[in-house]
């Protein structure tokens, strides 16, 4: 009844992310309830291992009480302070400093937001004021990877290349230029690792000399591409793009909101190739999704050129809710818990995620396994020797999360056929061997279903 009742107030008034409003209506909400570690239970008390860890954020695992006490204790101290009229709090200092202390180079500025896409927006007005600060504001164009996706700002999702973001939007802005991503199992210039590094430094310099490098502000690249089906570059293809960025003074702005906090191992997916970005966004495992919060990591460099051009005059950008205590002080508590042993397991635990997906790839559907860490996909095929994408018509994605779900599994069903795993840090390796049993249970399932073969 309860639950009913709830389908019924959610279809009234309820708006949701990134969904059919009609197909949503007719499908009617699932109603999480509780969770613990990496399991969740939905309202009719059905148990699912999250292989997803929500929405790539929950890195930590669900139910701490040591995050929960944390948020607690600064919720009575202080619930908010603003950080207008240089007032501050002090778990938003430290946090500050404590990721700055742990950051690639010289990142040491940090600009905290509410989530990734108020951390993309952010960049684009710092790196704006940026050249306008060194007496070249021409300098306002920015590049991004096809499959890419920076946010549902009006500018985030402009610099995003997923359709679905752009299609009635008006979107992307005539400044905003993308170049083919690196997509190894369907890229024109082949599978090998070099061929596609080279590829990507070749498109990368054609698009900047046709529009011109004294133009060109930026170039925006998630060290793994997520939303666009957890596409992995080879090794070095993000420190080659940085050698290009280099030699036409083009900023590289490292989008770490998924990969960051432990997602690939490192706290920081950057370090995989040795890489000090410009500017890093983050946001997810920042606070493991217990509270709202982003941060925008800052060079040396871009902060004492912003500071020094705009000298007395106030930088106008600013939330209400940046730096709040009540998320600082989560971030603090959860970068304790990643110290003090998460990292580390995730680490394991990726590696038992990783060759239990492989060990699937005798599965007649899957044509692709790719990944990093806890972080990775496998890319579903009618046929492995053309490559041949599921059937779109019969809505495959959808039937495969429905039956993934029911073998008491949350994955991410990408509608081009590609299932997302990005399970918490915490798992165990019974966690993971359900994940992946439940996984090949879901596919069985799926080969024996007439529509989507
Ligand atoms: N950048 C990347 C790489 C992301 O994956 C996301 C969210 N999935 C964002 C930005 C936007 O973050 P948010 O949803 O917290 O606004």
């Amino acid at each position: 009844m309860l639950s009913n009742s709830l389908i019924e107030l959610d279809r009234a008034h309820l708006i949701h992310p990134v969904a059919s409003y009609r197909g949503h209506e007719k499908l009617g909400v699932r109603v999480l309830k509780s969770a613990k570690g990496a399991t969740v239970t939905d309202m009719t008390g059905h148990q699912m291992i999250d292989g997803f860890a929500g929405l790539w954020c929950v890195n930590a695992g669900y139910g701490h009480e040591s995050i929960v006490e944390a948020a607690a204790k600064q919720m009575r101290e202080l619930p908010y302070a603003t950080g207008y009229f240089s007032l501050g709090s002090e778990p938003a200092i430290r946090l500050a400093s404590e990721l700055a202390d742990r950051a690639p180079g010289d990142l040491n500025h940090i600009y905290f937001t509410l989530g990734g896409s108020d951390a993309v927006d952010s960049t684009v007005r710092f790196i704006r004021y940026y050249y306008h600060s060194l007496g070249t504001p021409e300098k306002d164009q920015f590049i991004s990877l096809e499959q890419g996706y920076h946010g549902s700002s009006t500018v985030g999702a402009g610099l995003t290349a997923l359709p679905v973001f752009h299609a009635g939007f008006g979107l992307p802005f005539d400044w905003q230029h993308k170049i083919p991503s690196h997509y190894a199992y369907r890229n024109p210039a082949g599978t090998d690792p070099q061929a596609i590094i080279a590829s990507s430094v070749a498109v990368l310099k054609a698009k900047i000399e046709e529009i011109g490098a004294e133009h060109v502000a930026a170039f925006y690249v998630e060290p793994i591409q997520g939303s666009g089906g957890v596409l992995v570059p080879p090794t070095g293809w993000l420190k080659a793009m940085h050698e290009v960025c280099k030699q036409y003074d083009v900023l590289l702005v490292a989008d770490e909101v998924i990969t960051g906090f432990g997602r690939t191992g490192p706290l920081f997916a950057c370090s995989d190739d040795d890489v000090v970005p410009d500017f890093m966004t983050t946001a997810k495992g920042l606070t493991s999704g217990y509270v709202p919060m982003g941060a925008v990591f800052m060079s040396d460099k871009v902060y004492n050129t912003i500071a020094d051009g705009a000298g007395a005059a106030a930088i106008g950008h600013g939330y209400t809710y940046s730096a709040h205590p009540v998320s600082a002080a989560v971030g603090l508590e959860v970068l304790r818990l990643y110290e003090n042993g998460l990292l580390e397991n995730g680490v394991k635990a990726g590696a038992r995620l990783m060759a239990g997906l492989e060990s699937l790839k005798d599965h007649p559907l899957v044509g692709d396994v790719r990944g990093r860490g806890m972080l990775a996909a496998i890319e579903l095929v009618t046929d492995k020797q053309k490559k041949t994408p599921l059937p779109a018509a019969a809505d495959p994605s959808r039937r495969i999360f429905d039956r993934a779900w029911d073998n008491g599994l949350v994955i991410r069903a990408f509608g081009n056929g590609v299932l997302g795993y990005a399970p918490p840090l915490c798992c165990t390796e019974s966690d993971i061997d359900a994940i992946i049993e439940r996984t090949r249970l879901t596919l069985d399932q799926t080969l024996n279903d007439p529509d989507v073969r």
